[in-house]
């Protein structure tokens, strides 16, 4: 892939959660990521936008499951995905990363609106673009949010990590089947074809008809994200 990677990552907001309280935000892990993707930036030459999930605070389907107006309910969800990013914002500040926010719903006091050009300019200038607040549409996923906008900014490569001990595509669900076995690489129809569960289908048919090949690798083993961001090639390739 040569010099100057573009790509984009899509953290869960799970992965931002703590596994050992009740915290939607776990200061140590939210460092970890930073720490782990300024050290891969120091490694390489990568241009980095992030697209953080909320899930960790809310989910749509939440609001929805419990009679609320479903479009009120997603825009709760991307409210979420913008104090996640401004955790991670904070976290990659203090490792010394220039960083930049941009959110797709506009919130002049708090952060930049998100406009293609200008999320290039920072990417040409060095700096890590977080793009909050999904696409700004509700009935979407932040799965679909990092697609369209790796194709907007022309990245190489979308990172999918997962957080829930996945660590890549497999047969089956090895949480429920033993024989499950892991892919190193897969192609978008036989995702499709196997109904197999990585992005929701929204996300993967996307790629797909724009040609932009997905890594899904696990977030969480210390040291997994900054060698996904290095060009190693852990979990699945998907194109
Ligand atoms: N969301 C939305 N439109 C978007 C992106 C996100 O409505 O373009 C809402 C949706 O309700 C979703 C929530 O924001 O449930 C949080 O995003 P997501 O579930 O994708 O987060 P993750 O699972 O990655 O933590």
């Amino acid at each position: 892939m040569g010099d100057h990677r573009r790509v984009v990552l899509k953290m869960s907001g799970e992965a931002l959660a703590s596994a050992s309280s009740e915290e939607a935000l776990d200061a140590v892990v939210v460092e970890r990521f930073a720490r782990e993707i300024s050290e891969a930036r120091t490694e390489l030459d990568i241009q980095l936008a992030v697209v953080v999930g909320g899930g960790n605070i809310w989910r749509g389907t939440i609001g929805a499951g419990a009679g609320m107006d479903r479009a009120t309910s997603d825009t709760m969800g991307m409210l979420a995905t913008v104090i996640n990013a401004l955790a991670l914002q904070d976290a990659l500040e203090q490792h010394g990363q220039d960083t930049r926010v941009l959110t797709a719903i506009s919130m002049a006091e708090v952060a930049e609106p998100y406009i293609r050009r200008r999320a290039i300019r920072h990417l040409e200038k060095d700096r890590v673009v977080l793009l909050a607040a999904g696409m700004g549409n509700p009935f979407f996923t932040t799965d679909t949010s990092a697609a369209l906008r790796a194709a907007e900014i022309e990245a190489d490569l979308l990172y999918k990590g997962t957080h829930g001990g996945v660590d890549g595509v497999y047969s089956a669900d090895p949480r429920l089947d033993p024989n499950a076995t892991r892919f190193d690489e897969i192609s978008f129809m036989d995702i499709v074809a196997k109904d197999l569960r990585v992005m929701d289908l929204t996300a993967i048919t996307f790629c797909k008809d724009n040609g932009l090949p997905i890594r899904v690798f696990d977030l969480m083993p210390e040291g997994n994200l900054r060698r996904a961001l290095s060009g190693e090639q852990i979990g699945t390739l998907v194109r």
